[in-house]
């Protein structure tokens, strides 16, 4: 052993600290336990998946009926954090879904959605073609045959600000926190797990691992054939007619417009009105073999669907998908480390989820009931088919 290495015990210890891992911290921090948490960075930051100003939330969530409770209980742990620490850490501006009126295998999204609120009573309302034009002018490529889902509680959340209060709730309830720590090895030991950063050995009696694109790294390729990483691309422009793109008159949207084979453009309003109006639509990058450009985004993406928007490129930023094969979330104990979980809740889809799941994973830690996590195990990963 290196005789300058610090080392370190606690009873819970979570590597990354992003959406998932700043969750489970805050949660584990209030369990009265000895808890660490490590990042490699000194989040919130811009090198994961966690950052960008907006994330989309929706209660009827299309991935299935098992990602229900971990939206429904994060909304609710987000009312209260905003309500106990006076902080507005979502825009309640609604989510639009617009896709085929007819359900097609591209666009079943929005059926899956519409079915979803009916079944479980969620404030919604469906509109029509004409409906859409009407109230969103702004939206030239509706076509007649597309639809709509809006959710009026549902919106933007704010990751940056939900981060670094979950942080620094963690640290004042006492959570030791180790930022610029990149670990570099974790093993098992007789208690539990052991935790290797440069200078540091960390002992554990359970650890998360929530390090969302570095998760296959730090095991080596262990997990290559369910976790992928792809870099995805938002793209930032300028509004021209800045009153239709304010969130009184423009909610978070997510279009699976027709035009280019049911591809998904999620859409942010302006913050206000000398900002730019964000765009994202997965996988451009790939798409385009390297860095798809402004100009080449505005032409396929912007011009035939959205009016009032500039071809000016205000910023455009990179972001990582971690993904398992079916597009669903890894949440399980590993294999041959006890006391070691992974969590890997991305596949584009996680940050409306984080709270929820950092309580349920604190609460598993901590030897409370918990919900069924067999739709998010190792074994379900590997023997889901592609999507
Ligand atoms: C472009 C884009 C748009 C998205 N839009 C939405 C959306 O609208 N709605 C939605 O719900 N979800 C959305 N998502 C998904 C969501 O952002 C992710 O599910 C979520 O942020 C994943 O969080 P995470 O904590 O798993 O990973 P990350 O945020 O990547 O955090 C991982 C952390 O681990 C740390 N780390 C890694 N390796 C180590 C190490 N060796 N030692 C110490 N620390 C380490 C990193 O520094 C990082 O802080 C989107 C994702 C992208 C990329």
């Amino acid at each position: 052993m290196n005789a300058h290495q610090t080392i370190l015990e606690a009873d819970y210890a979570v590597i990354g600290l992003g959406a998932m891992g700043a969750s489970i911290l805050h949660r584990l921090a209030r369990s009265g336990g000895k808890v660490v948490g490590i990042d490699k960075y000194n989040p919130p930051h811009r090198h994961g998946a966690s950052h960008g100003g907006h994330k989309v939330t929706r209660e009827a969530v299309a991935e299935g009926p098992a990602y229900l409770r971990f939206v429904q209980r994060s909304n609710e742990l987000l009312c209260e954090l905003e309500r106990r620490y006076n902080v507005e850490l979502m825009q309640r501006i609604g989510t639009l879904i617009i896709g085929s009126e007819v359900a097609t295998s591209s666009d079943s999204f929005l059926h899956a959605t519409v079915q979803l609120a009916q079944a479980n009573e969620i404030e919604h309302q469906v509109l029509s073609s004409k409906d859409l034009k009407r109230l969103y002018p702004q939206l030239t490529g509706v076509t007649d045959g597309e639809a709509g889902y809006f959710e009026p509680r549902a919106g933007s959340i704010r990751p940056e600000p939900l981060l670094s209060l979950q942080i620094a709730l963690a640290k004042q309830a006492g959570a030791e926190i180790l930022i610029n720590t990149a670990v570099t090895r974790i093993t098992s030991f007789a208690g539990g797990v052991q935790i290797e950063a440069d200078g540091l050995r960390l002992r554990a009696g359970q650890v998360a691992v929530a390090a969302g694109r570095w998760t296959d790294h730090l095991f080596n390729g262990r997990f290559a054939d369910i976790l992928s990483v792809t870099q995805q691309r938002t793209f930032t422009f300028k509004a021209l007619d800045t009153l239709a793109y304010l969130p009184d008159r423009f909610p978070a949207l997510m279009w699976f417009r027709e035009g280019v084979g049911g591809e998904c453009a999620t859409v942010f309003p302006l913050e206000r009105s000398g900002d730019g109006v964000k765009f994202f639509v997965a996988d451009t990058e790939a798409d385009m073999r390297g860095s798809m450009s402004g100009n080449q985004f505005y032409h396929h993406h912007i011009q035939p669907y959205f009016g009032g928007i500039s071809r000016d490129l205000l910023h455009s930023e990179i972001c990582a998908y971690t993904s398992t094969p079916d597009k669903g979330f890894l949440l399980d104990w590993h294999p041959d480390i006890p006391g070691l979980f992974l969590v890997s809740a991305c596949s584009g889809h996680g940050f409306k989820h984080a709270l929820g799941i950092g309580e349920t994973i604190a609460a598993l830690f901590v030897g409370n009931s918990i919900p069924d996590l067999s739709a998010f195990s190792l074994k379900q990963s590997e023997g889901r088919p592609s999507r």
